[in-house]
């Protein structure tokens, strides 16, 4: 119950990014494009984004990290607790010139971690030697199933068209993990 290996994802299941996208976003164009709007993974392609340009705009957000919001409230308290499992790794696809900056949200949140690891975008996360991933992500939620592994799918709206299986279990606040993580070992 104490030696899992987790992969704790950043954007979008510890950090709103897309918050601080969305509120640029909405003053750089004038427009009022809601959180609850972004219903699909790749609502910016309908933006008339290439994948490039909203990752590269997404990216840059980190520079302004210090109003890169937590998701929720007691985050810190929440990893503290769910360290009792095992090992939490931060996994994380980014441009690795954000790492300074993301290290540092992670210090003034109190998140506690035991690596930071970083995969370039495209990689499989679902590759990596995790027993359990919490994650975001449709896309990676989906291959993780598929490799048999079990991922913990943090709702957002982006992610609702997932359907829970066997190894899909959908959470609507981290400290869920923690009832959850002991039904599962
Ligand atoms: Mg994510």
């Amino acid at each position: 119950m104490n030696n899992l290996k987790i992969a704790l994802d950043l954007d979008g299941t510890l950090a709103d990014i897309i918050g601080l996208w969305l509120s640029e976003y909405n003053k750089k164009n004038s427009k009022r494009l809601r959180y609850a709007d972004i219903v699909r993974w790749d609502f910016w392609s309908e933006l008339g984004y290439t994948a490039s340009r909203f990752f590269k705009e997404l990216s840059d957000c980190w520079n302004k990290w210090m109003d890169v919001k937590p998701m929720e409230s007691n985050i810190s308290y929440t990893i503290n607790q769910l360290k009792n499992f095992g090992m939490i790794d931060i996994v994380t696809a980014r441009d690795p010139r954000n790492t300074f900056n993301v290290k540092n949200w992670l210090m003034m949140h109190n998140i506690n971690y035991n690596n930071y690891v970083l995969v370039s975008y495209g990689t499989d996360k679902a590759e990596l030697e995790y027993d359990l991933f919490i994650d975001d992500s449709p896309l990676n939620a989906k291959k993780i199933a598929r490799y048999k592994k079990r991922v913990i799918l943090y709702d957002q709206p982006w992610n609702r068209n997932i359907e829970e299986d066997r190894y899909i279990i959908r959470i609507k606040s981290l400290a869920d993990t923690l009832d959850i993580i002991p039904q599962l070992i």
